[in-house]
């Protein structure tokens, strides 16, 4: 297999997923860590990628302890 130039933005953000799980091959990683250290948009939204997920994380935790009321209303607000 040879190796590829640099990824389309399409394709990082298609990866971002996998990379902050770290299920990509050691090889696609390389690539995308090239991508992030020339491109500021990608990096930038990955910034916000890890954001949301941190975000979604401590959502959970307080969604555990919250009547269901509560989660409805809140997922009701997060889709207006
Ligand atoms: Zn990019």
């Amino acid at each position: 297999m040879s190796v590829r130039p640099y990824l389309p933005c399409s394709e990082v953000i298609g990866f971002l997923a996998d990379y902050i799980d770290r299920v990509l091959p050691p090889e696609t990683i390389v690539e995308f860590e090239r991508h992030l250290a020339v491109c500021a948009s990608c990096v930038a939204y990955l910034a916000s990628y890890k954001e949301t997920i941190r975000a979604a994380r401590i959502a959970e935790d307080v969604i555990a302890d919250a009547p269901e009321e509560l989660i409805e209303a809140i997922l009701r607000s997060r889709l207006q």
